[in-house]
């Protein structure tokens, strides 16, 4: 098959950088023309990429950023309509919002144009952590923004992070229980990484903070755990927290092996090697494939390109799948690896699935290490 099951499109522009971000985006104003161009581009890509039938199967698409939300109400409602006149099989269309440029009239514009889920970049319910950050938004204006998400009917997730300056356990409660008060339906949980070439990074880098400690971050990880599913949500991945059916559904491709492209300079996707050959035509710089390339993955950023063979691509599903609490089928994984995994306490089987455990969560590195060790 020529398509893929989701697409994923990059906006890489922001008001300003927070102090821990290293994702790819620059920071700019909603008026730089740059915004417009790197819209038109996207559209393009699209374009060529229907033309050569990767999106005639395509369920998901997800526009992350960056901030979408800077592209203001028609720039991007133009990109959400033109997402859905191009990928006519879809079932979710994701935006991602920082709450300083999500006003009403960005939000009704967007869920206008298609869009059906947005994820809202909070991090915290605390004017002082969200100030150390670097953070752009207030608590009061998180809260009105998320407030008004839940209204219009959208399904809503917000993003909340731990392990970070002036937080404490009762400020992280909190946040949280701010979170499932305001009625969304999905939180993604995130401890903060302190990563090179970014202001943290040089602030903190060779001297890490207390309050960035990692018994620190996997308290606060269980502190969310506790929190949500006493609340009615489920942990369905390691950061990821839903009430029922309001899962992501463009997440879970990434986790089950489901093919997806994406497009815009900080972008990532992985594609089949039939699917391959016509994503060259549309992103001209991949170079050729390799022989025995089962897989294949790249990232915009750097243009980096990585052939995965059959074995290896067997390994990272493996990898990936047991970052969700469905883990994997447990027949597709060698009874002595089981037997290894149990034993450190890392994996447990049901139901004749191999699923993680409590500390195979809290110790993911070392479970996906041993698992992609099988490649
Ligand atoms: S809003 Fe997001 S992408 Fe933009 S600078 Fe902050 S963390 Fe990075």
């Amino acid at each position: 098959m020529t398509s893929v099951g989701a697409l994923y499109l990059h906006i890489p522009f922001c008001r300003r950088k927070c102090h821990y971000c290293d994702f790819a985006s620059v920071a700019t104003s909603a008026d730089d023309e740059r915004l417009r161009l790197h819209v038109e581009q996207l559209m393009a890509q699209m374009e060529a990429a229907a033309d050569e039938g990767l999106l005639g199967e395509c369920k998901t698409a997800y526009i992350g950023g960056g901030t979408p939300t800077l592209l203001g109400a028609n720039l991007l409602a133009e990109l959400i309509a033109y997402v859905r006149r191009t990928c006519h099989q879809l079932c979710e269309l994701s935006f991602e919002a920082n709450p300083d440029s999500l006003c009403e009239g960005v939000l009704d514009s967007a869920l206008g144009a298609g869009a059906t889920r947005i994820s809202i970049g909070v991090q915290s319910f605390y004017d002082e952590e969200l100030e150390a950050l670097g953070r752009l938004h207030t608590a009061e204006v998180a809260r009105r923004c998320v407030r008004n998400a839940v209204m219009s009917g959208a399904s809503v997730s917000v993003d909340l992070m731990c392990a970070i300056p002036r937080q404490t356990d009762e400020s992280w409660q909190r946040t949280l229980d701010e979170a499932v008060g305001l009625g969304v339906g999905h939180v993604s949980v995130y401890p903060l990484a302190i990563e090179e070439g970014t202001a943290f990074g040089v602030r903190y880098g060779q001297r890490p903070p207390a309050w960035n400690d990692e018994d620190v971050q996997a308290d606060r990880m269980e502190q969310a755990q506790d929190t949500l599913v006493a609340a009615g949500f489920a942990r369905y991945e390691v950061a990821s927290y839903a009430r029922p059916d309001m899962d992501c559904k463009h997440n879970q491709a990434y986790w089950t092996g489901v093919p997806y492209l994406g497009l815009g300079v900080g972008a990532a996707g992985m594609l089949l090697s039939e699917q391959y050959d016509a994503a060259r035509r549309v992103l001209t710089w991949l170079p050729k494939t390799q022989p025995n390339a089962a897989r294949i993955r790249y990232e915009t950023k750097g243009r980096e390109v990585e052939f995965l063979k059959t074995r290896e691509a067997w390994a990272e599903d493996l990898m990936l799948g047991m970052r969700m609490s469905q883990g994997v089928d447990a027949s597709l994984v060698p009874p002595n690896v089981i037997e290894s995994l149990e034993g450190r306490g890392l994996v447990q089987v049901e139901c004749g699935r191999m699923v993680p455990t409590h500390d195979g969560w809290l110790l993911g590195n070392e479970l996906y290490g041993a698992l992609w060790d099988l490649a």
